[in-house]
């Protein structure tokens, strides 16, 4: 039988999500730490570095399908300047917390959101938002801005002490840090940000695959994150950048995908992936090789063509070497950001 909690609090990473559970656990209630990630945010490695310095145990949920259907199927309240679906992200984890609830036999749900504090997803207004879309007025507690709220039911009924709750508003961040001295945070979390949608590179790498897929599965979106990404209409090539990158584009290879590598030099790999229904140009996979070859300075150097290595993983796995100059060729390219603005905005916009 799982061990049994009061609450259950969303940890981001941030300092405020970590001061609303060290001010429920001060009043001696037990609140279990979840803690979601996607290949656009999270920490899915943390989990013992947050148990030792800040000395709360978290459990991580992969949310990133989830988070990926709701991206595609269209947020229902947008996207922010990027891609970033803010207000249906957090109705969408609150949900998942909701859900989590009875696992834990917790009777309520504690963020550290701040009222007044980020202009899109923590408005007072997007608040109720949030709280009715995700279904859990009942159950939310927000311990930092309390005071400036309601009372929700867990304080009426008792199991929460009102009066040790706070009335924190605004964007001042004065009385997080006396907390986090208060509590003994030595480290201090630094904003929960670092949301890759939010910036415009990271914007530019994801669209494509929203593009050509309806209903993307999310290893595409970590493939995304790995390396230098080109694009030729549907067809996909993420050239490593450094040794770990070519770990972590074997580790990501997908029945269909074509693995490239230089025989004779060193130099980084290449995975190749095909969103289309089209079969490979063969003129393709030659151009992926010597922009391949364009990366490795010795088979640069070396003026002449050079051996890869062609490797179709999955059921038809085939392997074949290809002789190619290096050259930055013009059928592979990047997404150009002002199309993929234009395109955001077209279908999440207008
Ligand atoms: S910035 Fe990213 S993680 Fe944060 S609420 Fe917005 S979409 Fe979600």
């Amino acid at each position: 039988m799982s061990k049994q909690y009061d609450g259950v609090g969303l940890f981001s990473g941030g300092l405020d999500g970590l001061l609303a559970i060290k001010l429920l656990e001060e009043q001696g209630l037990k609140i279990k730490a979840l803690h979601f990630y996607s290949p656009f945010f999270g920490h899915p490695r943390n989990r013992a570095y947050w148990r030792r310095i800040y000395g709360i145990d978290v459990t991580m949920i992969d949310i990133g399908q989830e988070f990926v259907d709701m991206l595609s199927a269209g947020p229902v309240y947008g996207v922010g300047k990027m891609l970033n679906p803010c207000v249906d992200c957090k109705i969408l984890l609150l949900e998942a917390a909701r859900r989590l609830m009875p696992k834990y036999g917790a009777s309520f749900l504690v963020t550290g959101e701040v009222v007044g504090q980020r202009p899109m997803s923590q408005r007072r207004d997007t608040l109720n938002i949030i709280s009715r879309d995700a279904a859990i007025r009942d159950v939310l507690l927000r311990p930092l801005s309390a005071l400036c709220l309601n009372p929700t039911a867990v304080e009426e009924s008792g199991l929460v002490d009102r009066s040790r709750l706070l009335g924190i508003w605004g964007r001042g961040r004065k009385e997080q840090f006396e907390l986090a001295k208060k509590y003994g945070i030595e480290v201090i979390p630094t904003p929960a940000g670092g949301c890759l949608l939010t910036e415009k590179e990271n914007a530019r790498r994801f669209w494509p695959i929203f593009k050509y897929l309806d209903r993307p599965a999310q290893s595409h979106f970590w493939l995304a994150n790995v390396g230098r990404q080109f694009w030729s209409g549907a067809f996909w090539l993420s050239v490593g950048r450094h040794e770990r990158d070519n770990a972590r584009l074997n580790e990501l290879l997908l029945p269909g995908d074509i693995l490239l590598r230089l025989t004779g030099y060193p130099g980084p790999l290449a995975l190749a992936r095909n969103l289309g229904a089209e079969p490979w140009p063969q003129a393709l996979v030659e151009a992926a090789a010597s922009l391949l070859a364009s990366f490795s300075p010795k088979a640069v150097a070396a003026g002449e063509p050079v051996e890869t290595l062609v490797r179709t993983v999955g059921e038809n796995e085939s392997e074949n070497c290809i002789m190619v100059l290096p050259n930055r060729n013009t059928l592979w390219g990047e997404a150009a950001w002002e199309e993929t603005a234009m395109e955001i905005k077209q279908r999440y916009k207008s």
